[in-house]
């Protein structure tokens, strides 16, 4: 009988050993409650069991073992664990963390403050056609009847009839927006017995069903078999390059409904919960109730419930969610679709586990024996170069759905339109020429404004005295709404004050821009125009979100400014002008992937306009027209982007042919940061050479009240990188044990974006 345990608890710590008191069995995976510190009670999960006790005096035991024995995580999800653990030089504490939902790993003094629910499947209503309605006489009858008198109950019933009987079946909010019809619709239908409701556990019934999948082009259904040729042959990931609109997502739909009739599971993983929401819905109409969302904009109770649900599930579960979705404990896990997995939302920078969602796809699929696809328009050059050598498998669409055109780029030169007087406020004039046509023509409208440097701030026009945060070293950030001065990086916030405090002669005026400098400018200029924001500022909820892009869609607004936001992933009939405001701010950041960046990020913003019947138009506004950047995302020459920025990276030793670890040293006192610094880049630089870069002072070097100092490290990308893991965490461990440094706080961020 094996008397221990080795536990890992939400802390940052490696697993620690319990004893198993008498009569207690528990096995890897399994979750069990146990005391540990000042007797706090902790969950923890169950690593391995054995025989050997360990060294320390006291060793505390298991107190009881939660849900009921279940196997919270496959011995592919501990994999995983371990190799993030290890990958990203993180604790497997720091794992669990992200891994578990909040609910599932309470904490807490008492036994009463530790409450350990043990959630158990709710009841959801489903919506079907009722039987009388399924003779297609009586079906027909009665749709003449409410056509006219009830248009929003025929859209639902026909709806409801369209999906077949088999699916017809959804939660209320799922209901909902499969039938775009809302409570008081269903009510109405139910009362008249036209629909029935039926209460029953969530997702009993998931065998066999019948999707109603769309027919593919001819280009997508020859990329749609290279891809499954590919597979076949063994290739383990592959790209999946169309540009956008080209119908990739129609793809991932083939393949996932192959796997799940085989009842296996998928995962089809997006960058951000703004994009979720329209991307679970396309699902919705094709796979009904088999689509399982997660994202950190569900409730605790519902992450939970999801958790748990999936952890007993036999297979045939098809999740799409945000990056931690990796997490879930799906047991017969054969495809990972990641969308837009270029996109640096995935990876999570803080706190750790510092770990890019795209990159633990790939080796979760291979862990699981599945296959990952990752889909883009604009491929990361990782990606893009893995599938360039063979290592990746690869498909491209070149062309739109429906043979739409690519939108027409142009190029609009500030400075020049500066010297003819041909700029206004922060647009150009051929930029509001297309706007003012746009809006004659009842079209709609996108405008995008990098916010990243740019946000606005408030200065003093008397002495030039700005606000900046009192702990750390950046200028406040001017909010409009609400006329209030906030840091970006501890939250700290302030009223805008009446007078200069520095010179206290005049006003203090807002400068810079953001977004919401240009919806007022643009409001001003066309009064005629419904203007609305997605930005982080207007985007309070998801409640929010959702109501801006519905607004957008029904055409209740003509323009939208926006952020990244608007970037990714909306499909807006209406669009056909996309204005970048300033592409200069994208191109010149310090940063080695700017270029690459900036092409992804004016790529798919123009990607926004013009989805179907008309080709869209594109301006950018840059003062550098003749950029070989500007020039490429013009022609929508992703290969010539991508050699241009590989060759560079192969001179300067920089990703894909390097991988880099960011290390950020954090302490209260300079001089001390200065002289651990020093030391730490001279014990490096003892076993790794040239490739320790810095100290250098990162973009913000003040945080909290704390002074940060970086160090990057650059080592091949091989087989050695492993070892240089080994070295880099030995050298980390003695500097830390150093007394003088052991405040000092060492962040490691392994293949930082
Ligand atoms: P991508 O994911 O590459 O941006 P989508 O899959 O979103 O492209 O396709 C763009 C638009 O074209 C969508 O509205 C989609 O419904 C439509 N579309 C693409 N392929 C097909 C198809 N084979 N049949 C019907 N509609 C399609
Ligand atoms: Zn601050
Ligand atoms: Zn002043």
């Amino acid at each position: 009988m094996p008397r221990y345990a080795d536990i890992v608890l939400p802390l940052a710590q490696p697993a620690y050993t319990f004893a198993l008191p008498e009569g207690v069995t528990v096995a890897g995976g399994e979750a069990v409650a146990v005391q540990f510190g000042r007797r706090r009670i902790y969950t923890g999960i169950v690593w391995r069991v054995h025989d050997r006790r360990p060294d320390f005096r006291t060793v505390k035991s298991v107190s009881r073992v939660l849900y009921g024995g279940m196997r919270l995580l496959s011995p592919e999800q501990m994999a995983l664990w371990e190799w993030i653990a290890s990958y990203y030089m993180c604790s497997l504490g720091e794992v669990m963390r992200v891994a578990l939902p909040a609910l599932m790993k309470p904490s807490g003094d008492t036994e009463e403050e530790f409450s350990d629910d043990e959630f158990r499947p709710r009841t959801e209503c489903y919506v079907s056609l009722a039987a009388e309605l399924r003779d297609e006489g009586r079906f027909h009858e009665i749709c003449e009847k409410i056509e006219r008198r009830a248009p929003k109950q025929y859209e639902a019933l026909l709806e409801l009839a369209a999906a077949g009987d088999e699916t017809r079946i959804a939660t209320g909010e799922v209901a909902r927006r499969l039938l775009r019809a809302d409570h008081a619709v269903l009510d109405a239908l139910r009362r008249k017995k036209y629909v029935v409701c039926t209460r029953r556990e969530r997702s009993v019934e998931r065998g066999g069903a019948v999707f109603r999948l769309p027919e593919l082009t001819a280009h997508q259904q020859t990329a749609l078999e290279s891809l499954r040729g590919q597979f076949a042959a063994g290739k383990t990931t592959a790209l999946l390059q169309g540009v956008t609109g080209s119908g990739k997502t129609e793809i991932y739909i083939h393949l996932i409904a192959e796997v799940l009739a085989r009842g296996g599971d998928v995962l089809l993983l997006v960058p951000e919960i703004a994009l979720t929401a329209q991307l679970i819905e396309r699902m919705e109409r094709i796979f009904g109730s088999r689509v399982t969302p997660y994202h950190s904009k569900l409730t605790p109770r519902r992450r939970t419930e999801t958790f748990l649900r999936l952890g007993r599930s036999e297979g045939g579960e098809f999740v799409v969610g945000a990056r931690s979705a990796i997490f879930l404990p799906l047991k017969r896990l054969q495809l990972v679709v990641v969308d837009e997995e270029h996109d640096a939302s995935y990876k999570q920078s803080d706190p750790a586990p510092r770990y890019n969602a795209r990159d633990c796809a790939v080796v979760t699929a291979r862990l699981f024996g599945g296959r990952t696809l990752l889909g883009s328009a604009t491929p990361s050059l990782e990606t893009w170069l893995n599938a360039r050598s063979g290592k990746y498998g690869r498909a491209v669409l070149g062309e739109r759905y429906g043979g739409a055109r690519p939108p027409e780029v142009l190029i609009s030169d500030t400075l020049r339109a500066a010297r003819r007087g041909e700029r206004h406020a922060h647009f150009n004039k051929l930029l509001l020429d297309r706007i003012g046509e746009t809006l004659a023509r009842g079209g709609q409208a996108m405008l995008f404004q990098n916010r990243r440097g740019f946000s606005p701030y408030v200065e003093c026009t008397e002495c030039g005295w700005t606000a900046r945060c009192p702990h750390c070293n950046v200028t406040l950030t001017y909010h409009k709404g609400g006329e209030k001065l906030v840091c970006h990086y501890c939250g700290h916030t302030e009223g805008v004050p009446a007078k200069c405090p520095s010179c206290r002669v005049t006003d203090v005026v807002p400068v810079g821009f953001g977004t919401e400098k240009i919806e007022e400018e643009v409001a001003r200029i066309f009064p005629g125009a419904r203007v609305a924001r997605l930005d982080r500022d207007s985007v309070t909820s998801e409640r929010a979100f959702n109501a801006i892009v519905a607004d957008f869609a029904a055409r209740r607004t003509d323009i939208l400014v926006g952020t990244q936001m608007i970037t990714k992933g909306f499909d807006f009939e209406g669009v056909s002008l996309v204005g970048i405001l300033n592409a200069d701010n994208l191109l010149n950041n310090p940063d080695f992937r700017a270029a690459e960046r900036a092409f992804q990020l004016m790529t798919q913003v123009a990607g926004r306009a013009g989805r179907r019947s008309e080709p869209g138009e594109v301006v950018i506004q840059t003062s550098e027209p003749g950029h070989p950047v500007i020039r490429q995302v013009a022609s929508g020459d992703y290969e010539a982007m991508a050699l241009a920025q590989l060759a560079e990276r192969e001179a300067f030793f920089y990703p894909p042919y390097a991988r880099l670890t960011a290390l950020t040293l954090r302490h209260r006192d300079p001089m001390l940061l200065r002289r651990g610094v020093l030391e730490l880049a001279a014990r490096l630089r003892a076993r790794f050479g040239r490739r320790v870069l810095g100290p250098m002072a990162p973009p913000v070097d003040r945080i909290r009240g704390e002074y940060l100092v970086g160090l990057l490290l650059k080592v091949e990308s091989s087989a050695s990188s492993a070892r240089a893991r080994e070295i880099l965490a030995e050298e980390l461990k003695s500097f830390s044990r150093q007394a003088e440094y052991k405040s000092v706080t060492v962040v490691v961020n392994v293949d930082p974006q």
